[in-house]
């Protein structure tokens, strides 16, 4: 088993030897809701141990790699939310993957995905760079922020409704202190759709009495202390959605020009 130890100098880590470890639901609901600011926050979500299942997974992908990784260095912990601190885009996926942010330590980073991303964002003027590759290469995002629904990497990207629900504290308080800057919510995937509308309850959103049905480029309008707030659903860039065409890099660009004239 293997994983970066907490505060040991690796780049953008959120947390040090000290901070608190959730070890159980119950601990994640507290810790939770008791951050007042993001670094602490983002810092507790890095060092959760809350999820049996995940954390032996991930710390077993961390110990035995992927051969053209062989030679790096695996981050092995749960992956943050990362990005603005006072967000005007927060950009809401499922889960990190196993040799993607479980091993950089960044969401949506060293992975096909994260690649479309990426590229995207920096093509509609929401990222500095075309590429994130590894914690500190530079990277930033602008107005924007992403977080994961379930921050570790679960076996065959499917984390259990148990673990779903355990890892919900973290999205609702990240979505809670940033609701005061963000204009736009874009949920990549059916599955950030589903989750994302509870947190946005939780956080003192007004939302319409039905939820409305994903798909890509649809819009349903929320409001956050009376400002408006448009929630827009998008396609996974999964490397299933892009090889087969369902989503292209047009119809990223599509909708994240669409989030950014929302949010300026
Ligand atoms: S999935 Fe979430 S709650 Fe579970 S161990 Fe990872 S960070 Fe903690």
């Amino acid at each position: 088993m293997s994983f970066v130890p907490p505060g040991t100098g690796w780049p953008e880590d959120p947390a040090t030897a000290d901070t608190p470890v959730a070890l159980d639901p119950a601990d994640v609901r507290r810790l939770a809701a008791t951050s007042d600011t993001l670094a602490e926050l983002t810092a507790g979500q890095s060092v959760c141990r809350a999820c049996p299942r995940l954390v032996e997974w991930r710390e077993q992908v961390a110990e035995v790699k992927r051969r053209a990784f062989a030679d790096e260095t695996y981050w092995g912990r749960p992956v943050p939310g990362w990005g603005a601190e006072r967000p005007r885009i927060l950009l809401v996926g499922l889960a990190p993957a196993a040799h993607g942010g479980n091993r950089t330590g960044r969401i949506f980073t060293g992975d096909r995905s994260g690649d479309w991303l990426f590229a995207s964002l920096h093509r509609t003027g929401l990222a500095t760079q075309e590429t994130s590759t590894h914690a500190g290469d530079g990277q930033r995002l602008i107005d924007t922020r992403v977080v994961a629904s379930v921050r570790c990497a679960p076996p065959a990207n499917k984390p259990l409704p148990s673990e779903k629900a355990a890892c919900f504290p973290w999205m609702a308080r990240e979505v809670a202190l940033v609701a005061p800057y963000v204009r736009v919510v874009v949920a990549l995937g059916g599955y950030a759709w589903q989750a994302v509308w509870p947190a946005l309850k939780d956080a003192g959103y007004e939302l319409p009495r039905t939820r409305p049905p994903f798909g890509h480029g649809a819009e349903v309008e929320v409001r956050h202390s009376g400002a408006p707030v448009t929630l827009i659903g998008c396609y996974h860039p999964s490397q299933q959605n892009t090889f087969t065409g369902r989503v292209t890099a047009q119809m990223l660009d599509d909708v994240f020009t669409r989030a950014r004239s929302l949010a300026v």
